[in-house]
């Protein structure tokens, strides 16, 4: 028998929150409760002035593997999830190849499971190459254990295969195809946000209808197949507000947006930085804003990184030239933390809920164990979090093989203490354990 117990803390999940002691035997929940003693030979956990919360859930990184070991690697980015407070990640199939095909999916899968420091859930294609032609064996996938569906890089244009792709997946129970939304012909060239600060900049845009055009015609689709939907990295203003309408209309969709989306704007472009270059790109304060009362109405259903590593070679070179993309997933919690629940704009609960539970739910971790509530008899996935930890972003000190961070200097507050993950820390006073 193996025994956690962790100690002290402030339990937080969707059921509300308690100051209780958490113990652990052998991998599930065995009591929540006030004053408990650990038996001998129990590890103890300390989380004195923490908030206990269920293990983080991030539905989009990039962690490279098979094919661009030298930005990240399955076992690089599985670490830096952990310390960032991750229990289970969604990972994208914009690999080398593609994750279109079972036997690669197959190759994910288990080499996740050796690293065994969290659940790394694969996303299938939704076309054979992502070449958004001919749709990807999505039955085959899904019969892997596969549940997302998407050819995020790029975004699926042709409106005939999407149908077809929510058509499949519609006979498919808790399938769900995400979408890269942006139109190809409206970014083609297109280096950040069309707007004041491109013409000022002499960049050429990227216009966030890009991303709407194509949010109004899936929905219509999604809605006309019954196939579930949901907005990958959502960043505009008009995008939310079609969300917004089609889930009062009862269309099944959901969405997510990056901690990058929520905080900076395209401003941060100004400095030609290559580090605040991604796709879809960072927008305007008034699409910040109306993010921030979309994930408050629930419109957005997560907070999702895009984790998109990139080797220090491709990536540090002149804005124009340099792959889109950041790193996210060991520093979004704290991001969050800093900037939306210090300022009171998010509460506690509200942050976690977008970083956990509602993630878990969109893709059916939840009956995995994932996303809580920390109960009696549920499974350990757990992070423990110290509000008050203040620290300074270095790139060169993430656990991620690469260092694109655009939070590079940022004092950010609070930390991941500990995250434990399947009744086992994997992080353990902010030190991964392998
Ligand atoms: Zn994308």
């Amino acid at each position: 028998m193996s025994e956690i117990l962790v100690s002290g803390g402030r339990v937080i999940d969707a059921t509300g929150e308690r100051v209780a002691d958490v113990r652990i035997v052998d991998g599930s929940v065995a009591e929540v409760d006030t004053g408990l003693r650990p038996s001998a030979g129990a590890t103890v956990l300390d989380a004195e002035g923490c908030i206990v919360a269920p293990g983080l859930v991030d539905l989009q990184v990039h962690l490279r593997e098979p094919g661009r070991e030298d930005s990240e690697t399955i076992e690089t980015g599985a670490r830096a999830a952990a310390l960032g407070g991750c229990t289970a990640v969604v990972c994208m199939p914009n690999t080398e190849p593609p994750l279109d095909d079972a036997a690669v999916v197959q190759s994910v899968v288990e080499r996740a499971r050796a690293v065994d420091l969290c659940d790394v859930h694969p996303a299938g294609c939704i076309t054979r190459g992502r070449a958004g032609r001919e749709l990807a064996p999505l039955g085959e996938l899904y019969d892997l254990g596969v549940r997302v569906f998407t050819d995020d890089g790029d975004c699926v244009a042709d409106a005939l295969v999407m149908r077809r792709a929510f058509e499949y997946a519609a006979a498919l129970p808790g399938a769900v195809i995400a979408q890269h939304a942006e139109d190809p012909a409206l970014v083609r060239g297109g280096h950040m946000h069309e707007g004041a600060w491109s013409a000022r900049l002499g960049i050429p845009g990227r216009p966030a209808e890009a991303e709407s055009t194509i949010v109004a015609r899936d929905l219509q689709l999604a809605a006309r197949t019954g196939g579930r939907y949901h907005v990958l990295h959502l960043s505009c203003a008009a995008s939310a507000a079609l969300v917004r309408a089609a889930k009062a209309e009862g269309v099944g969709v959901t969405a997510e947006c990056t901690p990058q989306h929520l905080v900076l704007t395209d401003e941060a472009c100004a400095g030609f930085d290559p580090s605040f270059k991604m796709n879809p790109p960072l927008r305007e304060q008034t699409d910040v804003d109306a993010l921030r009362a979309a994930l408050l109405d629930g419109t957005i259903d997560a907070i999702a990184t895009d984790h998109a590593p990139h080797a220090p070679e491709t990536k540090d070179v002149p804005f124009e030239e340099a792959p889109p993309g950041m790193l996210g997933v060991e520093t979004a919690l704290a991001v969050v933390l800093t900037t939306l629940v210090e300022p009171g704009i998010l509460t506690p609960a509200q942050a976690l809920a977008a970083l956990s539970w509602q993630p878990a739910r969109v893709v059916g971790l939840d009956a995995a164990g994932h996303g809580g509530p920390i109960v009696a008899g549920r499974p350990a996935y757990l992070c423990v979090i110290d509000p008050a930890q203040q620290w300074v972003v270095e790139g060169a000190h993430l656990a991620s093989r690469s260092r694109n961070t655009p939070w590079e200097g940022w004092k950010l507050t609070g930390k991941v203490r500990h995250t434990i993950y399947r009744g086992r820390p994997t992080v353990r006073d902010g030190v991964p354990t392998r």
